[in-house]
């Protein structure tokens, strides 16, 4: 694993999703096939070794937020846009945590979206915000092909312990199911996901697979590599139209109504 150590000017960038985003690494350990943050990384940062097993750490992230942070206008954050804020780097550098502490004092909003239970190691200052939400992404059920996937994340069940940790300790949780992979997911785990999440916890994002065209080369690869004979099938299976996205959404509108949140 190549491990940088990076000093930035800026932490706080532009979000589409919240007011700001906040990046502490680039580069993501836990390496899913499917990232789309390699797609948007490789328009900033020249990196040769492969997306997974390179990480740049952002050591001085903390104390550059505490001057950004007296100069902008308060708003929420989302954690993180471009990599896992608890990828397992984490446990060694801190710089999430340091963050949270700077965003915590500053009592901004912060969302947070992880695949990793390392979120937990900062409950006590999670517990510090007054707004504050935790999210867990969970692609499939099937623990046996989460370990190809998404190789280095925490195991499903981990993930939604976690969660329950979390939403026992009155922090609002969200479930985000997705990116839907299909054949890797049908629609009776959709469901049974779905289901889960409106029953524990206080959202449920779903997002479809979204193709990237400069990173079909790599996920024909891994697919060749990890599913051997059946590569053929996967493949055909895992590029949809936008009719079939179309009659999921409509699918998932007559189910589930205003209950989830469709990104697409
Ligand atoms: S956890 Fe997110 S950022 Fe990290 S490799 Fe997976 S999809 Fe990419």
């Amino acid at each position: 694993m190549k491990i940088v150590e990076i000093k930035v000017k800026k932490i706080l960038g532009e979000s589409k999703i919240t007011d700001y985003t906040i990046n502490p690494y680039i580069g993501c350990q836990h390496s899913c096939f499917y990232c789309y943050s390699k797609h948007y990384t490789r328009k900033f940062l020249k990196e040769k070794e492969e997306w997974g097993k390179f990480v740049y750490v952002k050591v001085n992230a903390a104390k550059i937020l505490e001057k950004e942070i007296r100069k902008k206008k308060k708003g929420s954050v989302y954690l993180s846009s471009l990599t896992d804020p608890y990828q397992p780097i984490e446990k060694k550098y801190k710089i999430t945590r340091e963050i949270l502490d700077v965003l915590a004092k500053n009592n901004w909003k912060v969302i947070i979206q992880t695949k990793s239970s390392l979120v937990l190691r900062d409950l006590d200052i999670l517990k510090k915000f007054e707004e504050i939400e935790v999210g867990f992404t969970i692609t499939t059920l099937n623990e046996n092909l989460r370990k190809i996937i998404e190789p280095f994340s925490s195991s499903i069940k981990e993930r939604i312990n976690a969660l329950k940790k979390l939403k026992k300790e009155n922090i609002r949780t969200f479930l985000f199911v997705g990116p839907l992979i299909f054949p890797f997911v049908n629609f009776e785990e959709i469901r049974k996901l779905i289901e889960f999440g409106l029953k524990n916890f206080d959202e449920v994002f779903v997002d479809k697979f979204r193709v990237k065209n400069d990173l079909m080369k790599e996920w024909k690869g891994f697919i060749a590599k990890s599913f051997g004979r059946e590569k053929e099938r996967i493949w055909e299976s895992l590029v949809k139209s936008n009719g079939f996205w179309k009659n999921v959404r409509l699918n998932l509108k007559k189910e589930f109504g205003k209950e989830i949140i469709l990104l697409f």
